[in-house]
């Protein structure tokens, strides 16, 4: 008579892309054995998203190219991955992960990672409408590609946004008629500050796209089912074949809503509150987009949706959980305490950003010779500087000025740096 087996320990990751294969990575790499269930509600494997907005769009690259990793190297992960399904319930107190399956699946699990990252805002009167987009999925940045391969397109863009500044660009230089609508006068003003977001306007100006400033975008105008215009707060109309809306996303937390998180006391208001270890509750860590956690280094709590800080946090969650489940084994936990990073490509532009620059009461910028183009911004407090911009300094500039936050450096000393560095 054979013994009856135990079934290996499972953990479950939910969302199948740049944090979630983190995390999934991480916990083999340090010495899980036990299953890994890796759940994502997209059909494709895990892929990655910053090209969309730039090299997908324009078609620069095929689809294939964003793939994150290759089915062979997916394979060596040995997970039980299950891709086009949901997750749609996570009970905190019993550890039992609900699939939308056709079963309605129900996985008894050691641990939790939660990688849904976030979904696109929209407009009322939008569904379904052809010619209107976001752009979030592969499939949303192909459908938006195949529309701007007919000519001539009039493109509007809702939303000044890094998002819709990188469209914006890339479909102005298809040759589209583009039509940049935001609430401020600047682009990427909301992060950037005044002073950068005026100039980046004037770039986009440059390469021909109109700017709507200081006024919302309402509703879309539809005629037979499809996108005629955008309708601005006072009514105006502004015609377009098309209507990309990129005006924000929403934390994916629906599927941990319900009876068990409220008792486990999950607070979901911002997407999934974690402590500096990016634990939510016992067993459940959070990571990437979705996670909002507080970094000790910095004393507050952050949700940062950037592409690096997916990856950071996959690995740093796994590695928490993992010290959670089996300390002897593992090791401690560590507080995770990046210093945040992300890029952004415009026309001939990069854009690259360390540390928060939100929540900056003061911004210093400064330009390399005559150039307004080539610059360094510093962003801070009275206390101490917290972020840095550069556009087109050499990586041995941007280097030696994310040494200042890194630190960090009270304002005045980093000031100094900044000078320094710029005039080297
Ligand atoms: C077009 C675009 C361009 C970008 N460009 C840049 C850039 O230039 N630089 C930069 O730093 N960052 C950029 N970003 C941001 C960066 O891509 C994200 O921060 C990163 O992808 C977040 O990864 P994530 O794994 O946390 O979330 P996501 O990539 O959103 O992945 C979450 C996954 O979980 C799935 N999911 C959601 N709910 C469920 C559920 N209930 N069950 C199962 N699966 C679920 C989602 O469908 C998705 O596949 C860009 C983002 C976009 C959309």
């Amino acid at each position: 008579m054979s013994a009856a087996r135990t079934p290996a320990p499972r953990i479950a990751v939910v969302g199948a892309a740049a944090a979630g294969l983190a995390a999934a990575e991480g916990l083999r790499r340090l010495g899980w054995d036990g299953e890994i269930t890796l759940v994502g509600d997209e059909p494709h494997p895990p892929y990655d998203r910053p090209p969309l907005s730039k090299h997908v769009l324009s078609g620069g690259w095929e689809p294939e190219r964003t793939a994150l990793r290759d089915a062979g190297q997916l394979s060596e992960l040995g997970l039980d991955l299950r891709l086009g399904t949901r997750a749609v319930a996570y009970d905190p107190g019993r550890r039992a992960l609900t699939l939308g399956d056709a079963g309605q699946t129900v996985l008894r699990c050691a641990g939790v990672i939660a990688a849904t990252g976030v979904a696109p805002r929209t407009l009322p009167g939008g569904d379904a409408v052809e010619g209107v987009h976001v752009l979030r999925t592969l499939d949303d940045a192909l459908a938006l590609h195949r529309r701007l391969a007919t000519p001539g397109r009039r493109l509007v863009v809702v939303g000044s946004g890094v998002l819709g500044a990188e469209a914006a660009a890339v479909a102005r230089a298809l040759g589209h008629q583009v039509t940049l609508v935001g609430t401020e006068d600047t682009v990427m003003g909301r992060v950037l500050g005044p002073k950068v977001g005026r100039l980046l306007a004037d770039v986009h100006r440059a390469h021909g796209v109109a700017l709507r400033s200081g006024q919302a975008v309402t509703g879309i105008r539809a005629e037979a089912g499809r996108a005629t215009g955008a309708v601005l707060a006072d009514g105006t109309v502004l015609e377009a074949d098309d209507v990309l809306l990129a005006i924000g996303s929403v934390p994916a937390v629906d599927w941990l809503r319900g009876p068990g998180a409220e008792a486990a006391g999950l607070d979901l208001s911002d997407g999934l509150r974690c402590d500096e270890f990016c634990a939510a509750a016992p067993g459940l860590y959070g990571a990437g987009d979705v996670a909002r956690w507080y970094h000790p280094g910095l004393g507050r709590e952050l949700r940062i949706e950037h592409r690096m800080n997916a990856s950071e946090q996959g690995l740093a969650a796994a590695r928490n959980l993992l010290a959670e489940l089996d300390p002897e084994r593992f090791g401690e936990r560590r507080p995770f305490t990046p210093v945040p990073y992300f890029w952004s490509d415009q026309y001939d532009l990069k854009l690259q950003a360390h540390g928060v620059l939100a929540g900056a009461d003061r911004i210093e910028v400064r330009t390399l010779g005559e150039d307004p183009l080539k610059l360094a911004a510093l962003y801070g407090t009275a206390d101490r500087a917290t972020g840095i911009l550069t556009i087109g300094l050499t990586p041995r500039q941007t280097r030696s000025l994310r040494a200042l936050i890194a630190t960090p450096a009270p304002w005045p000393e980093a000031i100094t740096g900044l000078t320094e560095t710029v005039a080297a």
